[in-house]
């Protein structure tokens, strides 16, 4: 298929935003496991709960972002277009599990971690057909970029399995649908979850034609997943470039690994669309890892990708929800990494600015992570000039 022209932009920033993604619901979880039995108490939502996603938008309204962003609708992703990766298998296993169905078979699996609600196929469905068409918007040019807050979030999933809260990868069908329809060469994917995109590194890992970039706590969740070692495979090669980075690791760690690795790899990849997996769980409040970046930090990293966007492919960049489990705290790291694709500082002021901690994490910088930069330096440099 040709490409299709890409028209000027006219520099808006695009907000996919759907009623659908709060009927994902993860239900709420009220038993406290002692050595010997449990008790019950009140019920607490699941980390990955409808009520952080409600809050951020929350944020975006009442920071006077929302009124600045245009809206893109979401859509149904088709089975086909969700084919792409997943198994037709595994999308009727989904489709079934929900109506009542169980949670494995021959098709697949959907893993404990991962609860399903009636509503989260349609949610599911519309979050990968979000990101679809925020990649319609931004490539035909209505937005310059945008902003997908999406649920169920993507990044775990894999062909056939639904895991780490994800049921499809929202990233690897947006990157796919931008070479089929668009006909690009070129997709960047910046993972900067703190959990390793497993899914995503599998779906891309022989594929030169996604540059896969992921930042993640070493050692973390999915285990033995996202090590230096694995760059990609056969004419994949060097496109996937695992950056594993040690609990601690703070804004000036993160702001070095970009400026060190991630923005000179793109500069050299010269993506035609960068996607970027947006989980705001790095954050220091974070109760599911601990690498320790404040507002501020996030502020930064988007500075960096929007940047790289404009240097090399007229800032076409998609941020796609992925994790993010502080409700205190990750919608205001959330209003932080869309401010600077808006181009609007909204005034928010950090939930806990001038604390010891926020100085700290804004500081620190470890003989550990120096070392982890280093060595993914040394490593990436078999296979791009940094
Ligand atoms: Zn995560």
């Amino acid at each position: 298929m040709p490409p299709t022209s890409i028209l000027p932009s006219t520099h808006r920033t695009g907000l996919i935003f759907d009623e659908r993604y709060l009927h994902h619901d993860t239900g709420a979880q009220n038993i406290v496991r002692m050595r010997k039995g449990s008790f019950e108490t009140s019920p607490e939502g699941h980390p990955s709960s409808t009520s952080i996603t409600k809050r951020i938008k929350e944020f975006l309204d009442g920071a006077g972002l929302t009124a600045m962003m245009q809206p893109v609708a979401a859509r149904a992703a088709s089975e086909d277009e969700l084919a792409v990766y997943h198994t037709r298998e595994y999308i009727q296993g989904v489709r079934s599990h929900v109506q009542g169905g169980p949670m494995q078979g021959a098709w697949g699996e959907i893993e404990s971690d991962t609860p399903l609600s009636a509503g989260s196929f349609d949610a599911a469905v519309y979050a990968a057909g979000g990101s679809l068409n925020g990649v319609k918007a931004i490539m035909q040019g209505e937005v310059r970029n945008a902003y997908a807050l999406l649920r169920p979030p993507g990044h775990h999933a894999m062909s056939n399995r639904a895991m780490g809260f994800c049921i499809f990868n929202n990233a690897v069908v947006a990157a796919h649908y931008a070479r089929n329809t668009y006909g690009l060469e070129r997709v960047m994917i910046v993972d900067w979850d703190v959990h390793h995109g497993n899914g995503t590194q599998d779906a891309f890992y022989a594929d030169p034609g996604v540059l896969f970039v992921s930042l993640h706590q070493h050692n973390w969740y999915p285990k033995l997943s996202g090590e230096l070692e694995q760059v990609g495979s056969g004419a994949g090669a060097g496109y996937t470039v695992n950056i594993p980075l040690p609990a601690g690791t703070g804004d000036r760690g993160y702001r070095a690994a970009f400026e060190q690795l991630v923005i000179p790899v793109g500069l050299q990849y010269r993506p035609q669309l960068i996607i970027i997996s947006a989980g705001q769980d790095a954050n220091w409040l974070d109760p599911l890892a601990q690498n320790m970046l404040t507002m501020a930090g996030f502020r930064t990293i988007s500075m960096l990708m929007r940047d790289l966007a404009d240097e090399v492919c007229d800032g076409r960049l998609l941020m796609l929800q992925e994790g993010g489990y502080s409700a205190a705290y990750v919608p205001y790291c959330t209003v932080a990494a869309i401010e600077p694709l808006v181009g609007l500082d909204a005034g928010l002021v950090d939930l806990y600015a001038g604390s010891s901690e926020v100085d700290r994490c804004m500081t620190i910088l470890t003989q550990e992570t120096r070392d982890a930069l280093a060595a993914a330096k040394k490593w990436h440099s078999n296979w791009w000039n940094i």
